[in-house]
């Protein structure tokens, strides 16, 4: 029997400035249609999915705090009017420090939201302008403060590393400043250039001064071992949490589970098929109303592709892949499967079989992704 996902992402496609480094689904909110796209996105949700019994949401973005507290109330009271919030463990919103102003808190406090993500990036006023961030570092802790001290205490904000002019003084004094907020989560990002993004732009016309790629490496290590002295576990190869404060939601992503995908340009991934939404927002609005859903890439997967998703997914954990679920899923051993793949990554020191698991070794997660990819099947 087919069993529905009990995880669900939302899409929020406004932002109130864009970033000079984003590449995300999103656009400038002045002037777009944001009631109708959230009466589209509700019937998604409740009419076309009827999405009842979750154990995890998450409205990302976008900046979901973009929209007015109006709308935001709007949004949170029908994405929980029909689910069973006795069964909901973690309910994450993204928000940006400059548009969360105490009316939004107040919205979020009398919403089923126990978990914020804030996107921080650095504490340096200075970068923040040279990324195109819409809010400066005392804005970052007004907003820490006013969650607070609405009783929000599962608390995440992102950081991004390896920033044009960043030196290794700048990113002790982020790392000291993320630590002070005295929040159980961080997640980090290394600056990644996009395609058709400002900073690529300016790349490629030779004025973007990034740091070299061994000062990045440093950069990141610094980070770990900072983090870990501070109490924090490394779990997943960008993320960082105090025990306890794992984002379950993105846990079900690295353990390969199935999750709904809602709004425009979502992704999802429902009954062994994933799914991208239609993307610019005209083209959301007119499905819905036409069609009452908005499906327009569909993939169903083969048996190697889930293997391969379920390992390149699963090692981005510290715990990694257990070998058990492994068998249970796919009815082969990973040893059957992967024998020489493993053999191969082990005597390089980049994961260690341990008990029932695979996991990556420090060396490993370091290098992330590259060990990933050596178990896409031919
Ligand atoms: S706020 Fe987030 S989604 Fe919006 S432009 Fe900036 S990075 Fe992109």
């Amino acid at each position: 029997m087919y069993l529905k996902p009990s995880s669900a992402y939302v899409h929020i496609p406004f932002c109130t400035q864009i970033c000079y480094y984003c590449d995300f689904s999103k656009v400038f909110i002045k002037n777009q249609p944001v009631d109708a796209y959230l009466e589209a996105l509700s019937k998604e949700f409740n009419d076309y999915y009827q999405i009842k019994n979750l154990r995890t949401l998450y409205i990302g973005g976008g900046t979901p705090t973009a929209i007015s507290a109006k709308q935001l109330d709007y949004l949170l009271s029908n994405l929980s009017k029909n689910l069973d919030l006795n069964m909901l463990e973690e309910f994450t919103i993204e928000a940006n420090p400059g548009d969360l102003t105490p009316d939004k808190v107040a919205v979020l406090k009398e919403s089923a939201v126990n978990r914020v993500s804030l996107g921080v990036q650095t504490f340096n006023d200075k970068h923040l302008r040279q990324i195109g961030r819409g809010h400066n570092e005392a804005q970052i802790y007004e907003s820490i403060d006013s969650l607070k001290k609405a009783g929000f205490d599962n608390i995440s904000i992102d950081l991004i590393y390896a920033l044009p002019n960043q030196t290794m003084a700048d990113v002790r004094e982020n790392v000291a400043k993320a630590l002070a907020l005295d929040i159980p989560h961080l997640s980090l990002y290394s600056l990644i250039l996009e395609h058709h993004t400002v900073f690529m732009n300016k790349m490629r016309r030779g004025r973007l001064n990034l740091p070299t790629e061994d000062l990045e490496a440093e950069m990141f290590e610094y980070i770990i071992s900072e983090m870990e002295t501070h109490g924090f576990e490394h779990y997943e190869i960008s993320n960082f949490s105090k025990p306890g404060f794992e984002s379950r939601h993105n846990l079900m992503y690295w353990d390969n589970a199935e999750y709904f995908g809602c709004g425009a340009g979502a992704s999802g991934y429902v009954d062994g098929v994933r799914y991208r939404n239609r993307g610019p927002i005209q083209h959301y609005l007119k499905a819905i109303k036409e069609d009452g859903h908005v499906r327009f890439q569909e993939e169903t997967l083969s048996q190697s592709e889930k293997m391969e998703e379920e390992l390149f997914l699963g090692l981005r954990k510290k715990s990694g892949v257990s070998l058990q679920r492994f068998e249970e899923k796919f009815g082969q051993t990973l040893e059957t499967v992967y024998g020489p793949i493993l053999r191969e990554l082990e005597a390089d020191g980049l994961i260690v079989s341990e008990k029932d698991r695979i996991r990556m070794t420090k060396k490993g997660l370091f290098l992330g992704d590259t060990v990933a990819e050596k178990f896409i099947l031919e």
